[in-house]
């Protein structure tokens, strides 16, 4: 029998996870967002790319760049569509940054941003890196998520 899930009316629908990243997608988003809305992680429904996928549906809330960002170091064949009116209104692929400012922290607890509690960045050097401006260390993009 099919899964059945409530088609949400206004919100964000985050598809395309890879099947088992969806439980982490969805506490970045409740640390980002109070989730007092409808909220739905589907976990292993069938996909033609993957095979499996996790799909997270999640009502009346639109991701901010901060968020997407965040998102896209676990997540980065995702896709987010924006509904409006119960329509898709906006599809688009999640994007890794070149460079991400200021919300992640630096796993390398000798690293000057943890210990001076400085502002961090990180450069992506390929799809599987991103380095660190102060410590100069590679991290994989979901250490960092
Ligand atoms: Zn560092």
């Amino acid at each position: 029998m099919p899964l059945t899930v409530e088609k949400i009316s206004e919100g964000t629908v985050i598809d395309h996870l890879k099947a088992g990243s969806g439980a982490k997608v969805l506490s970045i988003l409740s640390n980002a967002y109070p989730l007092n809305k409808m909220a739905a992680l589907i976990m292993n429904a069938p996909s033609k790319k993957f095979g499996r996928k996790d799909i997270v549906k999640l009502e009346g809330v639109f991701l901010d760049e901060k968020t997407a960002n965040r998102v896209s170091l676990i997540a980065p064949s995702a896709t987010i569509n924006i509904i409006r009116n119960s329509k898709v209104v906006e599809k688009r692929a999640v994007e890794m940054p070149k460079s991400l400012s200021g919300t992640l922290r630096c796993p390398n607890p000798k690293c000057i941003t943890n210990l001076e509690r400085a502002e961090t960045t990180f450069v992506r050097v390929d799809a599987g890196h991103l380095r660190c401006r102060h410590c100069e260390r590679l991290f994989a993009p979901e250490e960092l998520a």
